[in-house]
């Protein structure tokens, strides 16, 4: 295959000890402005697409994931906003409980002012040569093509909540046998 744009590397380990550093320095912050410890939170930098960081409360267990692609390419930025952006994520959830502020409401927006962060939402990186996200897509068949339907339409046809036709042919879309091995059922 030829790429134009050169494939970025993801950030070393030095920059990730970097991140790691400034995330408990701005836990250390939250710490000293509301006067209660909060608990060292995992990091991991397996995100992919087009997110630079996602704070996860799964299963009672709470990480952060940083995108090491755009943090690559927009290293200094990333630092300076999507680190505290997603600290103060973490921290608006263990002082109020995520299920009870909105995600970037006046309570995570205090917590970024406490950092000295302004509240901004979207960072506005161009991403050309960032891995972007496997897709992963399903073939069916109606009688004149092949279709490859996303994951969530492929969900709906085997839960029964969809059907799909073709348009050129109007037959119904059949999951090709071939492909049926990678099915997941929901
Ligand atoms: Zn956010
Ligand atoms: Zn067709």
């Amino acid at each position: 295959m030829n790429q134009k744009i050169p494939a970025i590397d993801p950030i070393t380990p030095g920059q990730q000890q970097q991140v790691i550093e400034r995330t408990s320095d701005l836990l250390q912050q939250c710490q000293n402005h509301f006067g209660r410890a909060f608990k060292p939170i995992d990091l991991r930098f397996d995100l992919r697409g087009r997110s630079s960081g996602m704070y996860v409360l799964k299963h009672k267990q709470r990480y952060l994931r940083f995108n090491p692609f755009i943090f690559a390419k927009y290293f200094d930025d990333n630092l300076a906003t999507t680190v505290p952006h997603e600290v103060a994520h973490y921290v608006s959830d263990i002082l109020f409980g995520i299920k009870n502020i909105r995600p970037h409401g006046k309570e995570w927006q205090a917590i970024m002012h406490t950092l000295g962060v302004e509240p901004k939402v979207t960072g506005n990186y161009n991403l050309s040569g960032i891995p972007l996200k496997q897709q992963r897509r399903f073939a069916y068949a109606c009688g004149c093509m092949t279709h490859q339907l996303t994951t969530t339409r492929h969900n709906k046809i085997i839960t029964g909540k969809a059907r799909y036709y073709c348009r050129k042919c109007d037959r119904q879309l059949s999951q090709k046998k071939s492909t049926q091995r990678i099915a997941v059922a929901p």
